[in-house]
């Protein structure tokens, strides 16, 4: 009869300290999560890290981004000369090339002065204008070949008959199918 209090008592003690380790290690295991991780609101060995440097990784990824970008845009606009590094505005070999004002060919090393963009502008326009010209001959001779050639355009209506015929015909067929398109 003696022995039932002092089990019982000694079963409530074990319950109690088996519940007291289990809690006191259930906390410092959560404890050790929340420091490791940061989420605790508590100095310790890794505080400093989290609020400092750790914070911050995310700021270093968008300026790696930004780095990356820029590091882009130089590599695609800076000078094609070997190892210069301004920019390069200046298209030479018909935009092959983007060069600074030292490398490119037509500026001799020196920054373009007024004299240099109006001669040089000057020799572009005279460039396009005998390009032009040389386009309006090319199109004219073109043009006054066949005129020289089938006299008998105006008659297209007698020149339809023999289409299957002969082949000077085919200017005059088509300059006959032009016609009565327009009216
Ligand atoms: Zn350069």
């Amino acid at each position: 009869m003696k022995w039932r209090p002092t089990i019982t008592v000694g079963l409530i003690c074990a319950a109690v300290v088996g519940i007291a380790l289990w809690v006191i290690h259930a906390r410092l295991i959560g404890h050790w999560l929340e420091v490791h991780t940061g989420t605790v609101n508590e100095p310790g060995p890794y505080y400093g890290f989290w609020s400092g440097f750790g914070s911050d990784l995310t700021e270093f990824a968008i300026i790696g981004t930004i780095a990356t970008g820029v590091y882009q845009l130089v590599k695609k606009y800076n000078c094609h000369h070997p190892g210069c590094w301004r920019v390069g505005n200046h298209p030479a070999a018909g935009g092959q090339f983007s060069l600074c004002y030292r490398h490119h060919p037509d500026y001799q090393g020196r920054k373009p002065t007024q004299e240099l963009i109006e001669r040089l502008h000057r020799e572009h326009l005279k460039r396009q204008a005998a390009m032009l010209s040389k386009l309006h001959e090319v199109h004219r001779h073109l043009t006054d070949k066949p005129a020289a050639a089938g006299g008998s355009g105006p008659g297209a209506p007698a020149a339809q008959a023999p289409r299957s015929g002969n082949t000077q015909a085919d200017p005059g067929t088509l300059d006959g199918t032009a016609i009565p398109r327009d009216a």
